[in-house]
């Protein structure tokens, strides 16, 4: 139940979640985790939902009305799922999750679609993720799609109301945890554990600004990183855990006080560019032989998280952005799609030799953002934006994402939320 094969599941592929899932073993005794065990009891005092793009949604400390909650302990294993009002958890001082940060979790988003459906976004990834992330940490195991079913049967319950009908276009930020949160001071792998699921009102960081703020210059600024590190080889830069978050608000802060919206994260002495906070970074540049390419850090190095946005990027440009494509509109050219080690060198020189197109960000909460500038060693590189906006590339594939995150496509991607 607690096996762990995190060589096998750093990557969301089939591959890796079928890995994933064979990790879930009978045990005798020990039960699975179970969604159609859910019991739901809800609320009695609900409360109001704010308005859109208010203060409220902008301070992203409003919770639905609901959460689920799973218990976990190594003799007995999943307990009986529960949906119940959303409130504070009471753990003991020397929880495990405290001292030795047992915890991981997921952020995804459900959407209210403009056909009035709602959807949410390859959650399939976003579970298994939870599980390598889970494994990681030694956690428990469990199967992804009993994850999944919980978060749908926890939408069926708050998304009706928390993004109504009348507000198509409308998302929620949902986020999944697993912490282990037994009391253990020992240092010892977690012998109780606690699986939750939350739902918060969360503003469109990709194109608007608080109310009452004036309206944000277009495209990110970032501040490439200097002596500090995110993630090394051989560490979990590539798990969606706490301690890959905490130690990077440092630099995170410093940057925000020198006028910068995000780290750009580099590694080694040879300024290896990794990724952007809590986004993947892509760059579109021409190589010295003139070939346009769309370039972003690998997954094998296990430095950066698989991001799904990422993942999905990466797939869309190599299904659409292809010669005679017919998605490829006015006068964008086909683009070779490389993951790949490359240097922040590397970037400045194109820049230099104006070969650099365009770069932008990919993740949940930035979605895609194009990126105006990076500070490399004192020195401001202006990044082309396009029409002045945004680059041409990160604007189609922001739109072909919308589009099936929203329902104006139909796609595999976009997984409608049953609400009856
Ligand atoms: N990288 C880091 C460190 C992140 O925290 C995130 C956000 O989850 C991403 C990348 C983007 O991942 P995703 O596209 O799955 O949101």
């Amino acid at each position: 139940m607690n096996g762990h094969t995190v060589e096998s599941l750093t990557h969301l592929t089939d591959s890796g979640i079928d890995a994933a899932k064979k990790t879930v073993q009978d045990e005798p005794g020990m039960k699975e985790l179970d969604a159609s065990k859910l019991t739901v009891t809800k609320t009695s005092n609900p409360r109001e939902i704010p308005e859109v793009n208010s203060h409220e949604v902008w301070d992203m400390k409003t919770c639905t009305d609901h959460m689920v909650m799973v218990t976990w302990t190594s003799d007995a294993g999943w307990h009986a799922p529960e949906i119940k009002q959303y409130g504070p958890l009471t753990m003991s001082p020397i929880a495990s999750c405290l001292h030795y940060a047992t915890q991981c979790f997921e952020g995804l988003k459900v959407y209210r679609g403009y056909d009035g459906k709602l959807r949410l976004f390859r959650p399939d990834k976003n579970c298994a993720r939870l599980l390598m992330s889970s494994q990681r940490v030694a956690l428990p195991s469990f199967d992804p799609l009993e994850l999944e079913k919980l978060m749908k049967a926890f939408l069926k319950v708050d998304g009706p109301k928390w993004l109504p009908k009348s507000r198509p276009g409308t998302f929620l930020y949902i986020r999944p945890a697993v912490i282990g949160n037994g009391a253990e001071i020992g240092v010892t792998a977690p012998a109780e554990a606690l699986l939750f699921i939350v739902a918060v009102a969360w503003p469109d960081l990709s194109s608007s600004s608080r109310p009452g703020s004036p309206p944000r210059a277009p495209g990110l600024k970032l501040l490439a990183s200097k002596s500090d590190v995110r993630a090394w080889p051989g560490g979990f830069g590539y798990a969606k855990v706490g301690a890959n978050y905490g130690p990077a608000f440092v630099a995170h802060m410093e940057g925000r006080k020198s006028g910068y919206d995000q780290i750009l994260w580099l590694l080694g002495s040879d300024f290896q560019v990794t990724e952007a906070g809590a986004s993947n970074f892509f760059v579109v540049w021409k190589t010295k032989e003139g070939k346009e390419q769309l370039v972003t850090a690998p997954l094998d190095s296990k430095i950066i998280l698989d991001g799904i946005t990422r993942r999905s990027v990466v797939e869309l440009a190599r299904e659409r952005l292809v010669e005679g494509s017919k998605h490829l509109v006015s006068d964008m050219q086909p683009l070779e799609v490389v993951e790949r080690t490359y240097t922040m060198i590397e970037l400045e020189e194109a820049w230099k030799e104006g070969r650099l197109i365009e770069a932008f960000v990919s993740g949940t909460a930035y979605f895609i953002t194009p990126c105006s500038a990076i500070n490399f060693r004192e020195k401001e590189l202006d990044i082309p934006m396009g029409d002045g906006t945004s680059g041409y590339y990160a604007a189609l594939l922001k739109k072909w994402l919308n589009d099936i995150k929203y329902g104006n496509e139909s796609h595999e991607w976009g997984v409608v939320v049953d609400e009856d």
